[in-house]
């Protein structure tokens, strides 16, 4: 899952793209409200946490915007203590959420998930694809009731195909929810993690889950192909 924050104080932005690279998100950071438009524009965000107070267009001005141009990414606003003004007109202009500076970390953490739980995307916390559940708190993924073991880049690979099954996702849609903007379609990275899954997945059942679709991508499928 990939998330855009648009945060001007390098401190704070710097802290909080490590705890979401650490449980396994991949993060851009904008450092200023235009450059926030300009990337949630031309990039398919899963999640966008978004500050108010914000050099040359505030958060609630590109928030406007993005929802003019017709974008739903879901949104997490950042606001001040005092800012009850903003929180209203944050929410009333399309904010999926709000949290107040300073928060703890495992909070924005709770809400993204909370977030990534909403329609259209899979309910629950628990993902399941034919013999495989994925619990999205715990991180955890089993197969047949035994744990299989992941990578971080591995997890996000299937967490993304398991919230779209029985969908063709291309390389090139992995790639963009699974790594930030280091990440180059030209590589072959995304096959090398689905050959990752697909030996670990086999370890634990039989029936192959993730299906090749020739010059397209993968595919995820809940009755598992012949
Ligand atoms: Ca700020």
């Amino acid at each position: 899952m990939r998330i855009l924050l648009v945060e001007d104080e390098p401190g704070i932005a710097n802290f909080i793209r490590q705890g979401l690279s650490e449980a396994g998100y991949a993060v851009d950071i904008a450092r200023d409200g235009c450059e926030g438009l300009d990337y949630a524009l031309a990039v398919e965000y899963d999640v966008l946490v978004l500050d108010i107070m914000l050099p040359k267009l505030d958060g609630l001005a590109l928030l406007r915007e993005l929802r003019r141009h017709g974008d739903h990414t879901l949104t997490i606003i950042l606001t001040a203590r005092d800012g009850v003004g903003d929180r209203v007109e944050g929410l009333d202009t399309g904010a999926d959420d709000y949290l107040v500076k300073p928060f703890a970390f495992s909070e924005l953490l709770a809400r993204v998930r909370a977030l990534l739980r909403r329609p259209p995307l899979q309910m629950g916390t628990i993902l399941q694809v034919g013999d495989l559940a994925m619990d999205t708190v715990k991180r955890e993924v089993k197969r047949n009731g035994s744990l299989v073991e992941l990578s971080p880049r591995e997890y996000a690979v299937l967490e993304y195909l398991m919230r779209h099954p029985d969908q063709v996702l291309t390389r090139t849609q992995i790639g963009e929810h699974v790594w930030n903007l280091d990440f180059y379609n030209e590589s072959n990275v995304v096959d090398v993690y689905v050959g990752y899954l697909r030996r670990k997945l086999a370890r634990h059942g039989d029936l192959p889950l993730i299906q090749t679709v020739r010059g397209v991508g993968y595919r995820i499928r809940t009755e598992a192909a012949e």
